[in-house]
């Protein structure tokens, strides 16, 4: 798929969603949150739902964690326009409540067809929603946090939602070192091992099982 195919069928799906009547949060929205960025990005950064600002202004990260996420990004020479990002949720729980498990039954689909068009070669989760989601693990961020996992031929490395930032800035350092993480795995063109070492493989075990190891990658 060219890179105008990947713009144009995001826009499509676009289009073909944003009314979404799915789950009970459209009552409340204000703005359906697509997510954006660049469609033909090698890296994809996966939130949890829009906030207040994202709701108003119907894109992703546009409040103080997009502040904090545009820090981080600029601590390693990337902008907005080097990734793409998307939410697990669309839509705006009322209140920035956590979402609930019908609402993230109904909006999954989007969020997986979002990953097929843009076809990334690493995702990083950002906290526990999104990590959960695309581990299929409930396993918690902080022991998932800035390891890195291959899935469908994917890496996918979990981070410190940016908002943590907010409640505990001692989070900065530690998403900061991930971040360095993630320009490595950025520069590194194998996707499947990097410095001779192996990245877990959860596509032929349970996730559970190889979380279950629990192993870091020693990638780093
Ligand atoms: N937090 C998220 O998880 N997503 C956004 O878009 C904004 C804040």
């Amino acid at each position: 798929m060219g890179d105008c195919d990947k713009r144009e069928k995001l826009k499509e799906f676009y289009l073909k969603i944003k009314n979404c009547e799915e789950c009970e949060l459209y009552r409340s929205r204000t703005k359906f949150v697509f997510g954006g960025g660049n469609a033909c990005a090698q890296v994809m950064f996966v939130g949890e739902a829009p906030g207040k600002n994202e709701d108003l202004q119907g894109l992703p990260f546009v409040g103080r964690a997009g502040e904090i996420l545009d820090e981080l990004l600029d601590s390693i020479g990337f902008d907005r326009s080097d990734i793409f990002i998307a939410n697990v949720l669309k839509c705006r729980p009322p209140g920035n409540r956590d979402p609930r498990i019908e609402e993230i039954n109904a909006c999954k689909e989007y969020l997986m067809e979002q990953i097929k068009i843009i076809d990334p070669r690493i995702i990083c989760t950002m906290g526990r929603f999104s990590t959960r989601l695309l581990l299929n693990t409930d396993k918690g961020i902080n022991t998932l946090r800035g390891k890195v996992f291959k899935v469908d031929s994917r890496i996918i490395m979990p981070i410190n939602h940016p908002a943590a930032v907010l409640y505990a800035p001692s989070r900065m350092e530690i998403l900061k070192q991930d971040f360095q993480k993630i320009k490595k795995l950025i520069n590194s063109d194998s996707e499947i091992s990097a410095g001779g070492e192996d990245i877990l493989d959860l596509e032929s075990e349970t996730t559970d099982d190889k979380l279950n190891k629990g192993e870091q990658l020693g990638l780093f």
